[in-house]
């Protein structure tokens, strides 16, 4: 069991357990318990937690379900090997940029869980430029362009032949005589000669993705530390955007961003907040009547 440092006061006097599970072993307590100790919460890192059966990046286990749906899998699975009540698990899904196809994207979760009162609340964060990338190439020669992309080898690396990018023949991989073995052994095991290299998106091998889900736990804990204004539960917070921002030409409903509602997840308190950025009004070249 890895512990700690409890600086804040005490859990409980917000409300909040003062130890929770952190279902994770790819060394996210790094990022994450710093900002549950100010909160006076200690995370707790079940022995030998094997998250990877839940689902792995490099594909050799697929993940079933929604990401929300996964990390609910990992955390009751955390919390019945530790008997603690209340927990954190972490899920991180990236791929092509939804509108940009060339571009690459990626969404963090954390789904915290509190038995005792039966919470769950979901925070999420979105990275327009996560260090998420890969190529094939016949030789070290060929991924030049890549290691310079990705900062390798702050960023790892994982190989697989092409034709079998789910099975790698090395992950983690931080050195270049490393790389280069293991792309010499992929080209071989591929009948077209190829070697697929990708980053490798286990947190504690992808600075990136580590600082994401620090700024992610900091939001998580900040919502924690927010006090429902109706029932005085921790973790006030974003529930969900709503659409239906007017246009300002024609007065009807766009599909844009409208509102957020914040709300608490024990008494069902919600309040309607405006737009952060103030805009009441859609521009017609975004209304599907007047730009259709
Ligand atoms: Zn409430
Ligand atoms: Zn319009």
């Amino acid at each position: 069991m890895v512990h700690a440092l409890n600086l804040g006061q005490g859990g409980a006097g917000r409300g909040l357990p003062q130890q929770a599970v952190l279902a994770t072993m790819h060394g996210k307590e790094a990022a994450l318990a710093p900002a549950f100790a100010g909160l006076g919460v200690d995370l707790v890192i079940p022995d030998g937690f094997d998250s990877d059966r839940f689902g792995t990046f490099g594909g050799e286990i697929a993940r079933t379900g929604t990401m929300e749906e996964a990390a609910r899998a990992k955390l009751a699975a955390a919390m019945a090997q530790t008997g603690l009540a209340a927990g954190l698990a972490s899920e991180g899904a990236y791929g092509p940029h939804p509108v940009v196809p060339f571009l690459a994207s990626g969404r963090e979760i954390l789904v915290w869980r509190n038995k005792a009162t039966g919470q769950e609340i979901v925070e999420e964060m979105l990275d327009a430029q996560p260090v998420y990338d890969h190529m094939e190439a016949a030789d070290l020669d060929g991924v030049a362009t890549l290691l310079a992309r990705v900062d390798f080898p702050k960023t790892a690396l994982i190989v697989a032949p092409a034709s079998r990018r789910t099975a790698p023949i090395g992950k983690g991989l931080r050195h270049v005589v490393e790389l280069d073995a293991a792309i010499r052994l992929a080209v071989q095991q591929c009948p077209l000669a190829k070697a697929f290299v990708q980053t490798d998106m286990r947190a504690f091998m992808n600075p990136r993705r580590m600082a994401i889900i620090a700024e992610l736990g900091r939001k998580l804990a900040a919502r924690l530390a927010t006090a429902c204004p109706n029932c005085q539960a921790p973790g006030w917070g974003k529930l969900r955007s709503e659409t239906g921002l007017p246009c300002s030409g024609c007065g009807l409903k766009t599909d844009l961003v409208a509102c957020e509602v914040h709300g608490c997840t024990i008494c069902g308190a919600q309040s309607q907040l405006p737009r952060r950025d103030g805009k009441a009004e859609a521009d017609p070249s975004q209304c599907q009547f007047c730009n259709p």
